[in-house]
């Protein structure tokens, strides 16, 4: 829609041909609902980040910012850079990019699947669910894979392939991990903040802190599901449950748990964890560390228990037995490859008047707004296709 509005912008007549009934669906349900637009922090793109960062530098916040107002949204700027619709609603982003296609004339066809792109001559054939049409420049924004259900089911990838792209496999990410039961049992809703590594043969693949939330099957959260394109079957995510009070490893936790044996002797062993961690989790936490609580004290806990709860608290082990699919990722790692278009223009480096923006490449940002900044900021650089318009004063 974005590619669409600017190509038009500059008063190129645009048709819109999109697979499902509507336009749009997958605005609805991002960030929960209100549609977490962009970021003003700092880049971050464990994917494609160098073509990510060549669009951004043309076309980012600021710019976008300026095709928002444009189109009459205004925004709201949140905490850690994150900006959504001063609404708070992912609604009101598509309402004000479905009015602005039917003002500049935008051709809107649903149910109109492509099936393949044939160039000819100067020319682009399309053939699609809706039949057969000619068009001077074409511009692939079909997404990558995840959540099928919401439009992306993948095909757009097809049509890029066929004519000499190169697929870089496509893998969920920002989604949820599965894991071995017994460390999350009796678990479930919990939601807190942690320091979470992901180790395998005890190497790190990655360390992020945020938001974790415990499930039924497993973790998810912000800080989890960031962790998710670098998870595999068979690595260990190890949570500091203690870093977000500056508790960076078993020492400092075993001064603090000594501080508070002091403090609350004469108290049951379990009262040791309470208001550190929740009730449920703290009894985990003895648990798991193999300190036994039932009829002691906090005094009776020796040296040794406390030194196991310690390491416990600060390395929190869960086995991951798996990543959750597409069905549930938010976004897409890999994808078409993304040295083969041009930042300015995202035009392809291989097919002439072809172009390619958003999801569908090998890009992936973290949660924050930085799927969104990229699929806009890429598409509209798309449609402008190195052309001014009054929006990017
Ligand atoms: C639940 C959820 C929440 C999210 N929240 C956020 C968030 O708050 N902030 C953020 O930055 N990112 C968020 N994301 C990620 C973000 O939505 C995507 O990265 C972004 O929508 C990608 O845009 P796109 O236009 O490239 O692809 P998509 O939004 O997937 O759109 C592709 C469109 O192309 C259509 N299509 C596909 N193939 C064809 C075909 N062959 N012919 C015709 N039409 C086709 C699809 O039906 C779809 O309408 C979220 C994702 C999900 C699933």
């Amino acid at each position: 829609m974005a590619a669409a509005l600017a190509a038009a912008s500059c008063g190129d007549r645009v048709t819109v041909l999109e697979r499902l009934d509507r336009v749009g669906k997958k605005l609805l349900s991002t960030g929960n609902g209100r549609c977490n637009l962009m970021n003003t922090d700092g880049l971050r793109y464990p994917g494609g980040s160098k073509l990510a960062r060549a669009v951004l530098e043309r076309c980012g916040a600021e710019q976008q910012t300026v095709f928002w107002r444009a189109l009459g949204l205004e925004l709201r700027q949140e905490g850690e850079g994150r900006v959504y619709p001063l609404s708070g609603q992912a609604s009101t982003v598509l309402d004000v990019l479905r009015y602005q296609l039917q003002r500049l004339r935008v051709r809107t066809v649903t149910e109109a699947q492509v099936k393949a792109l044939v160039p000819s001559g100067a020319e682009w054939i399309v053939r699609s669910a809706a039949g057969e049409e000619r068009f001077d420049r074409v511009i692939v924004t079909g997404g990558g894979r995840a959540q099928p259900k919401l439009g992306s089911d993948g095909s757009a990838y097809e049509l890029l392939t066929a004519l000499g792209h190169h697929l870089i496999q496509p893998r969920p990410a920002l989604t949820q991990l599965e894991t071995e039961p017994e460390p999350i049992r009796g678990l479930s809703g919990i939601r807190l903040r942690a320091g979470v590594r992901l180790l395998r043969n005890g190497r790190e693949l990655c360390r992020e802190r945020g938001e974790v939330l415990f499930t039924e099957y497993g973790l998810s959260g912000i800080c989890v599901m960031q962790c998710s394109r670098w998870a595999e079957p068979g690595c260990e995510a190890v949570l500091n449950l203690l870093e977000p009070i500056g508790l960076e490893n078993a020492e400092d936790a075993l001064r603090e748990l000594q501080r508070r044996q002091h403090v609350w002797r004469g108290g049951e062993a379990e009262q040791l964890l309470c208001g550190l961690v929740v009730s449920r989790l703290g009894q985990r936490v003895f648990r798991l560390a193999g300190v036994p609580s039932h009829e002691r004290r906090v005094e009776d806990l020796s040296g040794q228990d406390l030194q196991a709860l310690a390491e416990t608290l600060t390395a929190y082990r869960i086995r991951v037995t798996g990543i959750r699919g597409f069905e549930s990722a938010q976004v897409t790692a890999g994808g078409i490859a993304a040295d083969e278009f041009v930042p300015e223009t995202m035009a392809s480096r291989i097919a002439k008047g072809l172009h390619a923006a958003g999801e569908v490449l090998d890009v992936d940002g973290d949660c924050g707004g930085f799927n969104l900044m990229f699929a806009f900021g890429s598409g509209i650089l798309a449609g402008l296709n190195g052309r001014e318009s009054n929006w990017m004063r």
